[in-house]
C-alpha cells in the first residue's frame, strides 16, 4: 500500500515537472463574450490550451513555471481575418507573375506573408483562392515546420469562364486554354458539382466564387452576375454535404442576390448592395465581410501610373470608395458582420488597419474586435476552440498597449503573440 502511494506520488510530482505551465498576467483582458474588459486576470496555459483564467495575480508552487508579465497590456483572444489571400502580395508585376513564378516560389513567398500576418495579431484567416499552394501552405503550419496563422483555405476560387477568378484572363490566346472545373471555371451545374468535389479532395476547407466581376481581373466589368442561381444552388448544395461553407466575391446587387438566396454563408465586399438584399441577408443568415481596407488601397493604387493595367482603373476607381459606405449602412440594418480585410491586395501584416476603418464607419470598437473572434469562430465552426479567453480554448492570446476602445488604432500595433501556446513575439 504504502509502496503504491510513492509509486504515485512520484508519478504525480514528474508530471508537474513536464507540465511547465504558463501563467499570464493580464493588466486588462478583453472578454468577447460579455464585451467587458476586465482586469488583472492571470491565465493559466498548459500545452496548447487556456487551462484556466484566475482573478488576480496568481502564483504556484511548480518552479518550472513560467510567468509572462502584461500587467501594462490589454490583452485579448487571437484575431481572426475571414478573408487573405496569404500565398501572394499584389505588386505591379502580379500580371507577369502568373507566368513566371513557379509554385516553389510562390511557396517561399507564402511563408513570409504567412509569419507577417501571425505576428500582427491575426492568429486565424480564411484563405479565399490562391493557386493551391495555400493547401499546402496550411498543412505546412499545422504540422508547426512554418509560423503562421491558422488556416482555413478555399484552395482555387470557382468562377465562370472569364469570370473574376477565371485564371487565363488577360492571357494571350495561345496560353490560355480553356480551364475546365478542375481549375475551377464552371459553366453548368455538373461543372459546379464536380469543381466543388475537387476542392474537397485537394483539401480545401471551404468554396469561393466568385458571384460577379471584379476590380483586380483584367476583364470589363466589375460587377456584373457571373453565375446562374442553378450552379450557385448547385455549388452551395455540395459543398454543405461535404461539410464546407460558400464564401462568394460579389460587387454589383444582382450577382450578390442570387449568392445569398443560392446559400452561400458570406458576402466579400457587398459593394452595391441594395435595401432589399440587406434584408435578405438577415433572412437567410448571411454575414457580410467589409474589406474596406482593400477598397482604400485599390484607390490609392489606381492613381499611381502604370500600377494597374488600364481595365482595371475605371474599377478601382468606381468600387474602392462605394466599399465602406456600403458596410456602415448594413451595420446599422443589423445585417451580420464577419471582420475581414482582403489581405494580399495590399500588404500583409496590415489588416489591423481594418478595425479603425469600421470604428470610422460607426461600429464600436468593441463590436468590432467581436466580429474578428466570436462572430469569425462561429463562421468557422470553431466557437468552441478559437475567439475567447476561456478554459478549454486554444491558446491563442495577444496584447496591444492601449485601450482599443479609447484608441482604435492599437490594434495595427500588436505588440504581443501566442498562438497554440507558443509566444511569437513579445
Ligand atoms: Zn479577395
Amino acid at each position: 500500500m504504502k509502496k503504491a502511494f510513492l509509486l504515485f506520488a512520484f508519478i504525480f510530482s514528474t508530471s508537474l515537472l513536464i507540465a511547465q505551465n504558463t501563467y499570464i498576467y493580464c493588466g486588462k483582458l478583453i472578454d468577447t463574450e460579455s464585451g467587458k474588459i476586465l482586469k488583472k486576470k492571470t491565465i493559466e496555459v498548459s500545452g496548447n490550451k487556456i487551462q484556466n483564467v484566475y482573478d488576480g495575480y496568481i502564483k504556484v508552487r511548480d518552479k518550472n513555471a513560467t510567468y509572462i508579465d502584461l500587467k501594462d497590456k490589454v490583452v485579448m483572444p487571437g484575431l481572426i481575418d475571414m478573408h487573405v489571400h496569404i500565398e501572394s502580395e499584389h505588386n505591379p508585376k502580379t500580371r507577369l507573375q502568373k507566368y513566371i513564378l513557379n509554385e516553389a516560389d510562390i511557396a517561399y513567398n507564402s511563408t513570409v506573408y504567412a509569419k507577417k500576418t501571425l505576428l500582427s495579431g491575426f492568429t486565424t484567416v480564411r484563405d479565399l483562392g490562391g493557386t493551391g499552394v495555400n493547401i499546402s501552405l496550411k498543412k505546412a503550419i499545422s504540422s508547426g515546420k512554418v509560423a503562421g496563422p491558422r488556416v482555413f483555405t478555399a484552395g482555387k476560387s470557382l468562377a465562370t469562364t472569364g469570370g473574376h477568378a477565371d485564371p487565363t484572363n488577360g492571357g494571350s490566346r495561345k496560353l490560355i486554354g480553356d480551364p475546365g472545373p478542375k481549375e475551377g471555371v464552371v459553366n453548368s451545374v455538373e461543372d459546379a458539382k464536380k469543381a466543388v468535389r475537387q476542392r474537397y479532395k485537394n483539401g480545401a476547407d471551404c468554396i469561393k466564387i466568385t458571384a460577379t466581376g471584379g476590380v483586380l481581373s483584367v476583364a470589363k466589368s466589375g460587377d456584373n452576375p457571373q453565375f446562374t442561381i442553378e450552379e450557385i444552388k448547385a455549388i452551395c448544395d455540395t459543398a454543405k454535404d461535404y461539410g464546407m461553407h460558400v464564401a462568394a466575391h460579389a460587387h454589383g446587387d444582382e450577382g450578390m442576390r442570387r449568392a445569398v438566396v443560392g446559400g452561400v454563408k458570406t458576402i466579400e465586399h457587398g459593394t452595391y448592395m441594395s435595401d432589399s438584399t440587406m434584408e435578405l441577408m438577415k433572412k437567410h443568415d448571411a454575414y457580410l465581410v467589409p474589406t474596406i481596407t482593400a477598397g482604400k488601397e485599390v484607390v490609392e493604387k489606381a492613381k499611381v501610373k502604370g500600377y494597374f493595367p488600364a481595365i482595371v482603373v475605371p474599377k478601382a476607381l468606381a468600387v474602392g470608395p462605394q466599399i465602406q459606405g456600403t458596410f456602415a449602412k448594413a451595420y446599422k440594418k443589423g445585417v451580420g458582420i464577419a471582420f475581414g480585410t482582403d489581405a494580399g491586395v495590399f500588404a500583409h501584416g496590415k489588416s489591423g488597419k481594418e478595425f479603425g476603418f469600421m470604428v470610422e464607419a460607426g461600429m464600436p470598437a468593441m463590436e468590432a474586435i467581436q466580429s474578428a473572434t466570436i462572430t469569425n469562430a462561429k463562421i468557422l465552426d470553431m466557437a468552441n476552440e478559437i475567439g475567447k479567453i476561456k478554459k478549454g480554448f486554444f491558446a491563442d492570446i495577444i496584447a496591444v498597449d492601449d485601450d482599443p476602445t479609447d484608441k482604435i488604432s492599437t490594434m495595427e500595433n500588436v505588440t504581443f503573440v501566442m498562438k497554440d501556446g507558443k509566444v511569437y513575439k513579445k
